[in-house]
């Protein structure tokens, strides 16, 4: 085997010489400890290599050898509630939690457990015709998730072996006859983790993705496919908007890819989601969920390979026809991460320090998100949607990372710092996110729900944009300038944006509401609105009516503690409502 020899360690940044049998992308053992690294660059025979551990006490002179294979992932049963840094490497959780995230150097791990046998229920037969992407069996892999057992890409022919049974991850369970004579296949398949899986067709994504957090599914929703991005500066709530939708977003699966922030933070996923249950399923949220973790205190290196690691996990459970959802926290450190190798490669620097290509990655990275129909002759469905926190330095969104992210993205869900400091969460300004799905969105819940939704989301927006301009006349001249007509939609405004929009993570109920309950809730408030107008138009007065409905603005307050099973409570509020004012009207004579 061909060694090359280190002539120099820059961080995580190794160059050696005699590389010439080498290529970009292979995967090396750096140092007589044998660290993992990959090439990012060859010239002539100097290779530059990236190391994803420590490489303190690795010098010149060392030896480096190629394994002239790229940094791929293993695909196979075993992926699951497993926590991976971000070369897949297993982070023992459960027994070591976080007191101590490093793994010991030039440890040599598999991802998977290679001894566990799993129970392979055959579903082809011996004579079937295959394709790649092709179903040959399940594996029930946690109480939630069949892990389905694919032929690999690249292979084609007849089964001619094939049998149920308990096999560990490396033996066979079929055998196919294809041009290029006999193959064996195992459970186990290989990835090269920077390249996208291949799928049959892109489909245009237009079912909505529920989250249960109000302010996204009502006004800045995000489909089954689609990307969204929540920028904002630190403490605004980026984390925590990630978490709900890992806990209760309605897909198959969940990838978290933790990056570069925290290791407390992935301590807390550690920590909750086993004891969450999914309401879809009625089991723990881990047996649908899978962790990527590089966190700030682990090397910088492996955290730019953390989110292709996680988005490679999440193609290959799309292929089985899931619908997979990735949420990477946070994606500019991510990109500080690029911009240190890029810096110690003295390559040309683009805006602020970042490398020219960090546009490209950004897109390349959310092009592999999309609704598809995958490979196989079954020709199913299956989707990743990618949700991403940025982390612009004082908050100030003009910053590349941020840019570059929404020139792909279609779901802005941009944090505020006033309204976080206002303790107004999830604090997505609603002014000025924006999600370009919302149309379809609106007019698929339409059909599906038989309700006036869109109607109902677009006029309760018009009160928003209309509070901002009633707040600058009142800025400017006072409230007492304002109509009792426009006074009263400022309440309104003042409802939807405490009521509706202002959502506790952290409570009970109010942490998931269902689409239903959502309707109900935006309903009733708007409800209250059009009745409120009426009987000013009938000559009531704004104080009788602010002065009569304050048990009923309680009420409508408190309509998100109500439980999903006591919706008739929401319900029967708006008959409340119109009494309520019916009773005013006569009071007053009219
Ligand atoms: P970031 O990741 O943007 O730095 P976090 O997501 O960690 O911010 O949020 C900071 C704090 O804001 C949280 O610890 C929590 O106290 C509060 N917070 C954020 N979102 C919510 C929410 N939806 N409900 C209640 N509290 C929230
Ligand atoms: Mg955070």
């Amino acid at each position: 085997m061909e060694v090359g020899t280190i002539i120099k360690v820059s961080g995580p940044l190794v160059m050696a010489r005699n590389m010439g049998h080498a290529s970009i992308q292979d995967i090396c053992y750096v140092g007589d400890l044998g660290v993992v690294g990959e090439i990012i660059e060859m010239r002539g025979d100097i290779a530059s290599i990236q190391v994803y551990e420590e490489t303190a006490g690795i010098g010149p002179g060392e030896p480096v050898r190629s394994t002239g294979e790229a940094l791929s992932v293993e695909l196979a049963p075993g992926i699951i509630s497993q926590m991976f840094d971000g070369i897949q490497r297993p982070l023992d959780v459960f027994a070591e939690k976080t007191k101590s995230n490093f793994l010991g150097r030039g440890v040599q791990l598999p991802a998977l457990d290679h001894q566990k046998k799993w129970s392979f229920q055959a579903s082809a037969k011996v004579g079937d015709q295959v394709e790649p992407g092709d179903i040959l069996g399940v594996v029930q892999e946690t109480k939630v998730i069949a892990h389905k057992i694919m032929v690999p890409i690249g292979l084609k022919g007849t089964i001619i072996e094939i049998t149920s049974g308990d096999y560990t991850i490396d033996e066979k369970i079929a055998v196919i006859q294809s041009d290029n004579g006999e193959k064996e296949i195992t459970m186990l398949q290989k990835w090269p983790v920077r390249k996208a899986r291949p799928v049959r067709e892109k489909i245009n994504p237009n079912v909505p993705m529920i989250t249960g957090q109000r302010v996204i599914d009502t006004f800045f929703p995000v489909t089954k496919g689609g990307a969204a991005a929540v920028p904002g500066p630190f403490g605004a709530g980026k984390t925590v908007v990630q978490h709900q939708i890992a806990k209760w977003a309605d897909v198959d699966l969940v990838v978290y890819v933790g990056c570069g922030e925290r290791g407390n933070e992935m301590t807390d996923v550690m920590n909750e989601f086993p004891e969450l249950i999914d309401p879809k399923t009625g089991e723990s949220l881990m047996e649908r969920t899978v962790l990527i973790a590089n966190t700030s205190n682990m090397p910088v290196a492996a955290r730019e390979a953390s989110i292709y690691t996680g988005i490679t996990i999440a193609e290959y459970f799309r292929d089985m026809g899931y619908s997979v959802a990735i949420m990477a926290d946070s994606t500019s450190r991510w990109a500080e991460a690029l911009r240190e190798m890029s810096g110690r490669l003295e390559e040309m620097p683009g805006d602020e320090g970042y490398p020219a290509y960090l546009g490209s990655r950004l897109a390349e990275y959310y092009e592999r998100a999309g609704r598809v129909i995958t490979l196989g002759t079954q020709r199913n469905e299956g989707s990743i949607t990618a949700i991403s926190a940025v982390s612009p330095s004082g908050g100030d969104i003009s910053e590349p990372v941020t840019q570059n992210t929404l020139r792909v993205v279609k779901v802005f869900w941009g944090l505020d710092s006033l309204l976080a400091q206002q303790r107004h969460f999830p604090s997505i300004d609603w002014l000025k996110s924006y999600s370009l799905y919302l149309n379809e969105v609106g007019e698929y819940l339409d059909q599906q729900l038989q309700v006036e939704w869109s109607e109902l989301v677009t006029e309760a927006m018009r009160i928003l944009q209309k509070e901002s301009e009633l707040n600058e006349i009142v800025r400017l001249v006072g409230i007492d300038s304002l109509s009792a007509k426009d006074q009263l939609t400022l309440e309104t405004a003042k409802q939807i944006r405490e009521d509706y929009l202002q959502q506790n993570a952290f409570d009970e109920v109010d942490t998931f509401t269902s689409r239903e309950k959502q309707f109900h809730m935006l309903h009733t408030i708007l409800h209250f609105h059009t009745e409120g107008q009426k009987a000013l138009e009938l000559g009531a007065y704004l104080p009788e009516i602010m002065e009569g409905t304050i048990q009923l603005r309680d009420k409508i307050a408190r309509m998100k503690y109500v439980s999903e099973n006591e919706l008739v409570k929401i319900t029967q509020l708006e008959n409340e409502i119109r009494e309520t004012l019916k009773e005013i009207l006569q009071k007053g004579g009219l």
